[in-house]
């Protein structure tokens, strides 16, 4: 991996379409992968929580969400190819020749916002295949029925939006009992494409 160091955490220095590759890899894999999309607030955030840090630091991809995050690897002498955005990310392999073959898990936001953004994708053509959706408010006595149901769904790429950082301490909470391909941490992602 060729990382870019910005206060102490390894960024991946990967244009959007490497980043995209990678996660294509991923999907080859037979092991659970993570991806998280650090801006600068998560980054400082970072700093204040080791936990968050270590979170970040053992990740599969990181890529910098956020012109702040470039900025700073500029400044630093070892620039940063270009933002890479997690909503951009995320929309890339949708529209992927490789999405035809990939599960979907939507996995946070309000009631209704993640069906409302996946109807909107249908609306747009972009035929994904989405095998289960669940909000993002649930108690701790549900977390073990969510995992059964995105175990039982042969999902690939679960894509976890429960805002930053509670969506990497999920992840990273969780991730020896999914049997995923790729754990993606994607903010305010369904927020936004249920417009
Ligand atoms: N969210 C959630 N469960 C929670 C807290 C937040 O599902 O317990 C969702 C929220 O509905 C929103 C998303 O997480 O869709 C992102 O939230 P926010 O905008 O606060 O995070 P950011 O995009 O800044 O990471």
């Amino acid at each position: 991996r060729n990382t870019v160091n910005i206060l102490g955490i390894p960024i991946d220095n990967v244009s959007m379409d490497e980043a995209l590759n990678v996660v294509k890899g991923f999907l080859s894999e037979d092991r659970v992968h993570t991806v998280y999309t650090p801006n600068s607030e998560i980054m400082m955030a970072a700093q204040r929580d080791p936990e968050l840090k270590k979170i970040l630091c053992e990740a599969d991809l990181l890529v910098p969400d956020g012109a702040g995050v470039v900025l700073a690897s500029k400044i630093n002498g070892c620039p940063l190819k270009e933002r890479v955005a997690g909503f951009d990310l995320t929309n890339m392999l949708f529209s992927d020749e490789a999405a035809k073959a990939v599960n979907f898990f939507f996995l946070g936001g309000k009631p209704g916002v993640a069906e409302e953004a996946y109807k909107n994708l249908l609306d747009r053509k972009i035929n994904i295949n989405v095998v289960g959706i669940r909000n993002g408010y649930f108690t701790k006595d549900e977390e073990e029925e969510i995992i059964r149901q995105i175990n039982d769904s042969n999902t690939d790429v679960l894509l976890v939006a429960l805002g930053a950082p509670k969506q990497e301490k999920w992840i990273h909470a969780n991730k020896e009992k999914l049997k995923v391909k790729v754990c993606i941490g994607v903010g305010g992602t369904f927020d936004v494409l249920a417009g």
